[in-house]
């Protein structure tokens, strides 16, 4: 055996132990009739396979999740809160063996993997300190002060279930799930195929940390399988994925009145003013453009340049560009990884060869790198891209950006909101007040000034989701807890009932109350 056969064996040996007894996560009817492979996308080759549930599998898992969440919702958020706050400890203890598990499922560089692992402690710790405040019943003015109490309970949906994609396979399991989880529902998800180990990972890790088993249960397979069965069952769908699939979700949802946040595709705008800081604008938008190789919804795919910096900039951008470390590597120097898979890697290609034949110019990349992996592909910039191209409208989701040039800032807005999504944007200026008031006037959920998506994404106590067709709902802050329940509203009317009091008739009741409403309107207290 030669040297490098055998440091690949034990390559193989560690990641067989990686993965060794995750498949126990999974919930199933019985023994599973069919299995689906997962593969390690640096190398192109099979890791290990996984059950491929079937409706009867979403069934158990359902009436698991059901008699779990009774229980859980029994105690009290605090409690709840306990079990979260311990998941930030585990999750920061257990950082390295994590980023092994995502960067060998998604192929992504590990400095990568480790926003996901930052993004999931964060949320933890971000939830698990505000769950209580967030779900406070409250005190309402009421009808008639003084005659009506009224007060306002946030009970849980039930059982929330959660169709996940490959992209941030760590962060999407379970951040979305930790708010879900402490407003007392149990949850099921369905992970991406591609990623379903960082799932189990990741779950386990929470069942670690005191998460009872039955409060969040795992179904692994495929979408147009069990998907369908999954919306059926849920009181709540949250799903992080595709515009495509999402509109097939949401219609799935719209037939059972199930209440559905969704969170989709994006063709996110750039935006470099004249008096931008071009050093930090050319760092920033390449993590903005490049993080996880592209394949990230609030990643920057079209950006609009000032005409004062144009030069100056791409220049700078092209060169650092080309200084990148792309490669497949476990260590955190390597800026870009792969694309998780020969599907994506088409796709890229075919946007970039139709863009290129149509008369697009490539200033840096354009082309696959099998020299690395298989599903390798170049950092890529291009200029003279126009409609007739797919990419010019249509998420790439891979490291592609086309750049425009601009010299009106109406102009700009204009064609920058001149999109089907709305996911989210990016401004660069100086002038932190030019930046706000640009902000405002997109068309986008999300707008980062001076920074490329993370800091509205990691500002989690602020809404995150999609205008348009880049989504519904919101995750994050409020919303991103208050979605997972029903609001319940009870009134207590004291004294006099809510109709004219006995003895006095009805016609002056009537005189009366209008006499009142008058003077209601002018005092503040009692709008
Ligand atoms: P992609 O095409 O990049 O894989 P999708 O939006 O199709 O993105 O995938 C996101 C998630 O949706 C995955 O977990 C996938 O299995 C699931 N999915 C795919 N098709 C369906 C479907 N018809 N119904 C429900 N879920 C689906």
């Amino acid at each position: 055996m030669t040297v490098s056969e055998s440091a690949a064996e034990a390559e193989l040996e560690v990641e067989a132990e990686l993965l060794a007894g995750l498949e126990s996560g999974v919930t199933t009817a019985g023994a599973p009739e069919e299995r689906f492979d997962v593969e390690a996308p640096f190398r192109g080759t099979k890791i290990g396979d996984l059950p491929a549930c079937g409706p009867d599998d979403v069934e158990v898992a359902f009436e698991r999740a059901r008699q779990g969440q009774e229980a859980w919702e029994r105690r009290s958020v605090a409690e709840r809160a306990e079990v979260f706050k311990r998941y930030h400890d585990l999750v920061i203890e257990n950082c390295e063996e994590l980023l092994d598990i995502v960067q060998l499922e998604s192929g992504k560089a590990r400095r990568h993997a480790y926003e996901e692992v930052l993004d999931v402690a964060m949320t933890a710790r971000h939830y698990a300190y505000r769950a209580e405040d967030y779900l406070e019943s409250e005190e309402r003015e009421g009808a008639l002060p003084g005659l009506t109490e009224t007060e306002v309970h946030h009970h849980p949906v039930g059982v929330v279930g959660m169709i996940t994609p490959w992209n941030y396979p760590l962060s999407l399991a379970v951040s979305d799930a930790i708010p879900a989880l402490l407003a007392g529902n149990s949850v099921v998800i369905k992970p991406a195929e591609q990623t379903s180990y960082t799932a189990l990972k990741a779950i386990e890790l929470l069942r670690e940390a005191g998460l009872p088993r039955d409060v969040f249960r795992v179904v692994t397979g495929h979408g147009k399988v069990i998907g369908e069965p999954l919306v059926a069952e849920s009181d709540f769908v949250c799903f992080t994925g595709s515009t495509e699939t999402g509109r097939i979700v949401a219609s799935q949802a719209g037939e059972h009145l199930t209440k559905c946040s969704m969170e989709l595709g994006g063709k996110n705008p750039g935006i470099v003013c004249d008096d931008a800081d071009v050093d930090r604008a050319v760092e920033g938008l390449i993590r903005g453009c490049f993080t996880n190789a592209g394949q990230l919804c609030i990643s920057i795919e079209r950006l609009y340049v000032h005409e004062d910096v144009y030069g100056q900039f791409v220049e700078a951008f092209v060169d650092a560009i080309e200084g990148l470390h792309v490669g497949a590597g476990y260590d955190h120097d390597v800026d870009v990884g792969s694309l998780i898979s020969e599907e994506q890697l088409e796709k890229v290609t075919d946007h970039v060869e139709e863009a290129k034949a149509q008369g697009a110019t490539v200033l840096t990349g354009g082309t696959a790198r099998p020299d690395l992996g298989p599903y390798f592909y170049e950092p890529t910039v291009l200029t003279d891209v126009d409609e007739s191209m797919t990419l010019c409208a249509n998420e790439t989701f891979g490291p592609v950006v086309a750049v425009y040039e601009w010299s009106d800032e109406d102009d700009v807005i204009e064609r920058a909101n001149d999109s089907d999504y709305g996911l989210n944007a990016s401004i660069w200026t100086e002038d932190h007040e030019r930046g706000r008031e640009m902000a405002t006037q997109i068309e986008t959920g999300t707008v980062n000034v001076n920074e490329g998506y993370a800091a509205a994404w990691a500002s989690l106590d602020a809404p995150m989701g999609g205008m348009k067709n880049s989504g519904i709902g919101r995750r994050h802050g409020d919303e991103g807890i208050m979605k997972y329940t029903e609001s319940q509203t009870v009134s207590v009317q004291k004294h006099l009932g809510m109709t004219n009091p006995p003895g006095v008739p009805h016609w002056l009741y009537a005189k009366l109350m209008n006499k009142t409403l008058k003077i209601q309107r002018h005092i503040p207290g009692m709008r």
